[in-house]
């Protein structure tokens, strides 16, 4: 920082209503509904825009692969999601999930599902259906046996998303963000950044992943590791032209939803069999367009203490090659690569803590917070958000 830059708190910086850590979208769904509901909020983040896990994702609200209480959740979020998106002007597709089923098994879970949710909310589709969709032939490949489409399920931009939202959040009368102002602590009313400290009444940290460097005993006490993802975006094949995101067997085994079902342990054993290799890096074969045409497609998940900075080629060559399978292509062409991490803990899919009076820090620590961040905010603004053990 030059000498000359002022500096962004002093002694007479407005004391807010709500002071939030973190311009992710977990913090920016925060302050969304704190502004909606009256309160006056200064967001603060360490960076200069959003660059952590809330741009790095598919830009996916998988509201119906939830199941329990984190459907109840991800449903609650739906419709603040498509407030905020009417507010800033981000967009926010009420596009849907499109399941693909490649095997007797794959369609067996998406039959069960359909039987326990019904058919407005699991619409059960042909191959030829399936296929269309995908844009490429019917069964070219002989490997499409059905799908289903998840109608509930929202898409968003995740480049467009939180910068919009932050962008909204500034223009607003009570909304204030200040960038590039690291946080060191926290306390009731108070927290201590690198550029002074900064007051309000409530205080909301909601720092993601960092949460173990920002607090590292509270993440330690939860079990908190780093999950690693790669991902890549891809030209679509002609002919692709769903805004559904498209999920697949793999997608299956790591959401609720599915894995509650009778032929989930069966699924399980199919994929082993074919694709042992993607178990092996954690794989959700899944893609999604975005506005400019092009294809998000991912993911691995590798979990660690920390981030080693170097992703093994094989793990692209291994999703890429899947996702070219569904689309019916040979090879697709790659315009970026990237690794985007979130917190993960095996104690729970997410935490929330009361460190002192007015005080809590909220991460999700299970990889949905895009799903989930607009019924966190509600939950927390209405007080029905629980602390978790
Ligand atoms: C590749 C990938 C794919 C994913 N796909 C999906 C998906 O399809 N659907 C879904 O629901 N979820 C998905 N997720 C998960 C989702 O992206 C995250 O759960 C969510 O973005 C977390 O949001 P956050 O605001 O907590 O964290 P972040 O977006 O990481 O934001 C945290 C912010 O806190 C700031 N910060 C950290 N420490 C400090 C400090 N000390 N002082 C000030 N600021 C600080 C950081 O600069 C950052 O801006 C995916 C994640 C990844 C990585």
């Amino acid at each position: 920082m030059s000498s000359s830059t002022p500096p962004v708190t002093s002694p007479t910086t407005p004391r807010s209503d709500v002071v939030i850590v973190g311009a992710g979208i977990i913090g920016l769904a925060h302050a969304f509904e704190a502004l909606s509901n009256g309160l006056s909020v200064t967001v603060l983040d360490r960076d200069r825009r959003p660059v952590g896990a809330s741009v790095r994702n598919f830009g996916h609200c998988c509201i119906s692969a939830q199941d329990g209480e984190l459907l109840a959740l991800a449903q609650r979020s739906r419709p603040g999601w498509l407030r905020a998106a009417e507010a800033s002007g981000i967009w926010a597709a009420e596009a849907g999930t499109l399941v693909v089923a490649r095997s007797a098994t794959e369609a067996a879970v998406l039959e069960e599902l359909h039987a326990e949710r019904g058919g407005d909310a699991v619409r059960l589709r042909s191959a030829a259906q399936t296929a269309e969709a995908l844009g490429r032939a019917a069964g070219e490949d002989g490997d499409l046996v059905g799908g289903a489409v998840l109608p509930a399920d929202l898409r968003v931009d995740p480049r467009e998303a939180a910068p919009g939202l932050a962008r909204w959040v500034a223009e607003q009368p009570r909304g204030r963000i200040l960038w590039g102002t690291a946080v060191t602590g926290v306390e009731s009313g108070t927290v201590h950044t690198t550029r002074g400290p900064v007051h309000g009444d409530r205080i909301l940290v909601c720092v993601g992943h960092d949460l173990d460097h920002l607090l590292p005993d509270v993440a330690e006490d939860h079990g908190i590791q780093r999950c690693r993802l790669t991902m890549a975006r891809a030209a679509a094949p002609e002919g692709f032209r769903t805004d559904s995101a498209v999920l697949t067997a793999t997608s299956m085994l790591r959401y609720d939803a599915f894995t509650a079902r009778p032929s989930a342990a069966r699924l399980r054993e199919e994929v082993l069999g074919h694709s042992a290799e993607l178990l092996e890096i954690g794989a959700n074969v899944m893609f999604t367009r975005q506005p400019d045409g092009t294809l998000l497609i991912g993911d691995s998940h590798h979990y660690d203490a920390t981030t080693p900075p170097f992703v093994d080629e094989r793990t692209y060559e291994l999703l890429i090659d899947a996702v070219a399978r569904v689309l019916g292509v040979p090879r697709l062409r790659i315009l970026e690569r990237w690794q985007g991490v979130y917190a993960s803990s095996p104690r729970g899919p997410l935490l929330v803590r009361d460190l002192a009076p007015g005080v809590r820090a909220i991460s999700v620590t299970s990889g949905i917070g895009m799903t989930l961040s607009f019924g966190l905010a509600a939950a927390t603004f209405d007080g029905t958000l629980a602390a978790t053990a």
